[in-house]
């Protein structure tokens, strides 16, 4: 079985892209800022660009998706607390919000895997950092 609703597919770029076509969107975002970036530009860092792309693709891609913007949470108003594996694993305050993925797609886009391989598309594309305090 090769097709999108294949369990055991690998989440590479092109199925994800089939999955989730927002996602093509953001390549199109990315490959504009490269092609506008100037040669003669002194400073450019890939990995603060990178930072900036990972928040506008979280809502699509990996752990994150799947919970209604609206719904997100001002992580200011988050308690941190120390607990017990036990009353972490009981605790579904978050699951509450969270949409059932509810086709073998939408599970997958879920995925840390397919987050990665989004992540590692995208920042292919970027020209090295120059300039930058990163390198
Ligand atoms: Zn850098």
């Amino acid at each position: 079985m090769t097709g999108l609703t294949d369990p055991n597919r690998r989440p590479d770029w092109e199925y994800l892209v089939q999955c989730e076509f927002r996602l093509r969107e953001l390549e199109q975002m990315v490959d504009w800022v490269v092609k506008y970036l100037p040669d003669s530009a002194e400073h450019w860092c890939a990995n603060r660009f990178m930072g900036h792309v990972k928040a506008i693709m979280e809502p699509f891609v990996g752990m994150t998706r799947g919970y209604p913007v609206e719904e997100a949470r001002n992580p200011a108003d988050r308690k941190i607390e120390i607990k017990t594996l036990d009353a972490f694993l009981a605790d579904d305050e978050d699951d509450q919000y969270l949409r059932p993925a509810k086709t073998v797609q939408e599970s997958l886009l879920r995925s840390s895997e397919a987050y990665d391989a989004v992540s590692s598309h995208l920042y292919a594309k970027l020209p090295h950092c120059r300039g930058c305090s990163c390198i």
